[in-house]
């Protein structure tokens, strides 16, 4: 058994993910406090990058690349090189 650093929960071994780092191997924390505090983090993340990837934006990310597929060759065999990677 192991106590959580967040919830103070004793809990068995296999409630912690398994981290050689530590020195028991284990994590401070238990997999639920741990799917909690990413849920936390999503949930802060998302507004930002909602608001980041506008409609507006991501036009003016692809008219810039388009731009420079247009202007630049080397740019151009690049992305050639890619999509022959993506298509195979
Ligand atoms: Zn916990």
């Amino acid at each position: 058994m192991k106590q959580c650093n967040k919830c103070k929960r004793m809990l068995p071994y296999s409630s912690f993910t398994k981290e050689s780092q530590y020195r028991d191997g284990y994590r401070t924390r238990c997999r639920a406090c741990r799917a909690a505090e990413d849920r936390e983090r999503m949930a802060r993340n998302k507004p930002a990058s909602a608001t980041f990837f506008t409609p507006e934006i991501r036009a003016s990310v692809l008219a810039n690349t388009m731009a420079r597929y247009q202007a630049d060759p080397e740019y151009r065999s690049y992305i050639k090189d890619i999509e022959g990677k993506v298509n195979k």
